[in-house]
């Protein structure tokens, strides 16, 4: 996968994409990263890069002018989707007006083979630049950061983890919470005792059969006491499915909602 980034602060990505398991996945070519700085593409002379908002409002935008530019040089192909072609690549536009980003987009994303995304600043970008490209808004939740940089570093590590081959194993994010529908089950690691807390006997037992119901039934009453919601719809849809005991666990869950 391919993913083009357009800044104005291309000096906060190289850290994020070269750590961990998204800077290993680039070193063996799974991922491929690309930071365009915004201010590059500017024909102002003083490389200014926003302007007031017509009609008044407090702030800045950033300009089309430049972004239209940086579109240009990343690829003749993302310019042309300008032009009503099929779109040879999702044009991500991180912004708090946006669909909410979740495990079902991540993995939607993940499919893809590139991805641009455009950091906002100011106020925002000038609303000709998401008129003339496919852009679609993505949010990374209700709340409002200063730039679109930490939201797009969220949404790369969201996906690229989810990109075939990048986590060791492809079981790993299987069980994670979101993923089956329901939130994870706690955990322990070594020591079996420590300062007096003590490991519950179950995981402790070897019995694999009962170890999967206890977490079975962890994740149920975690996600029954957090995420009542999630419960409801991942019953829905998975009730029917489920074996005896898990549907019988289930069920009594379901019933103290
Ligand atoms: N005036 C804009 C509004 O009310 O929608 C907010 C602009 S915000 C201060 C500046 C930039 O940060 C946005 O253009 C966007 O790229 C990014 N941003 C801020 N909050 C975000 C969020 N929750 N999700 C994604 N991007 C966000």
């Amino acid at each position: 996968m391919k993913i083009d980034i357009l800044t104005l602060f291309p000096e906060m990505f190289p850290a994020v994409l070269s750590a961990g398991v998204v800077g290993r996945a680039a070193e063996r070519g799974l991922l491929t990263f690309s930071v365009t700085d915004i201010r590059e593409h500017t024909t102002d002379r003083h490389r200014s890069v926003d302007d007031y908002p017509f009609g008044g409002g407090a702030g800045q935008l950033l300009a089309a002018q430049p972004i239209f530019a940086a579109l240009q040089a990343i690829g003749p192909a993302a310019a042309e989707a300008a032009g009503g072609l099929p779109p040879p690549c999702r044009l991500i536009y991180l912004s708090p007006r946006g669909r909410v980003l979740d495990h079902g987009l991540a993995r939607e994303l993940a499919g893809e083979e590139r991805l641009v995304l455009l950091c906002g600043h100011y106020e925002g970008v000038d609303q000709r630049v998401l008129d003339a490209f496919p852009f679609e808004e993505v949010s990374i939740g209700d709340y409002v950061l200063t730039g679109g940089e930490i939201p797009a570093m969220a949404l790369i590590d969201a996906v690229c983890r989810l990109v075939p081959g990048v986590l060791g194993s492809e079981d790993s994010h299987r069980e994670e919470s979101v993923y089956s529908g329901l939130l994870e089950y706690p955990q322990y690691t070594r020591p079996a005792s420590y300062e007096g807390l003590d490991v519950p006997e179950v995981l402790l037992s070897g019995n694999h059969r009962e170890i999967e119901l206890w977490n079975f039934e962890q994740a149920l009453r975690l996600t029954a006491a957090r995420r009542p919601e999630m419960l409801r719809s991942w019953a829905a849809a998975h009730l029917s499915t489920l074996d005896k005991k898990k549907k019988a666990l289930a069920e009594a869950v379901l019933r103290e909602l």
